[in-house]
């Protein structure tokens, strides 16, 4: 069961973040947490910009939920993708599926495809905002309401980083927000294609995604963390 007053904060947070850091944009790699902050946003905060992320390797189930919001919500999100010429480079000297050779040659594709475009979509914002929760894993368990984000010189806001999975699904379905299909399929955290998979009931929530490497190797490079910057904020959500 949701309380109403864990939603109501997570909207508070987010009217606030639509005054003070305005523009903010809300990155969305159409997860059920990005599809909870979607639906927030849209209703309570519709200012706060939403993009993607789209590598050319989403899972068609992903490419038919963007479809699904674009229908729902109108046309929100802006899509940023990665560099042609030096994809076509990389994907010529490598190959197309280089990223299973080394944690490094997978860090490069994460680089080209994620990285790089992530940088153009934050250069003209104040702050942005994710769907990322605490349970998710090992790297994610100290993450705070508000966190200086050193690489790209602004707040990084992670709003619902207190909220259970059973919460998430409870703000899913009371709102009838679409939402990816994989994730009846066994499927946890949903990324690229090639570099994710369903789970058991015994794996960790992120065990899926890279799953040839050690857990604390899973991060993309999206969310780098500077600990000493790092801060719950009140302020923020007051
Ligand atoms: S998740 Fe896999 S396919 Fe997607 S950018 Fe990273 S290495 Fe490349």
């Amino acid at each position: 069961m949701l309380e109403t007053k864990k939603v109501a904060s997570v909207i508070s947070l987010l009217n606030n973040i639509q005054r003070d850091y305005a523009p903010a944009a809300l990155a969305t790699s159409f997860s059920i947490e990005d599809m909870v902050l979607l639906d927030v946003i849209s209703k309570h905060a519709p200012e706060i910009g939403v993009f993607t992320l789209d590598t050319g390797r989403l899972p068609a189930e992903t490419y038919d939920l963007m479809q699904r919001t674009h229908e729902r919500y109108g046309a929100v999100v802006e899509v940023y993708a990665p560099d042609c010429s030096v994809l076509a480079e990389y994907v010529q000297a490598q190959g197309p599926n280089a990223f299973y050779n080394s944690v490094e040659q997978r860090k490069q594709c994460c680089a080209m495809r994620k990285l790089v475009p992530l940088k153009r979509a934050l250069s003209n914002r104040e702050a942005w905002i994710t769907g990322l929760r605490r349970e998710q894993s090992v790297t994610r368990n100290d993450i705070q309401r508000m966190e200086w984000d050193a690489v790209h010189g602004i707040p990084k806001f992670n709003p619902l980083l207190d909220w259970s999975e059973d919460e998430v699904w409870a703000y899913i379905r009371e709102n009838d927000v679409p939402f990816n299909e994989l994730y009846t399929q066994g499927y946890t955290s949903i990324g690229c294609a090639p570099c994710t998979r369903a789970i058991t009931e015994q794996e960790d929530i992120r065990a899926g995604r890279w799953w040839w490497e050690s857990p604390e190797t899973k991060e993309c490079g999206l969310h780098v963390r500077q600990e000493s910057k790092a801060k719950d904020t009140e302020t923020a959500e007051a």
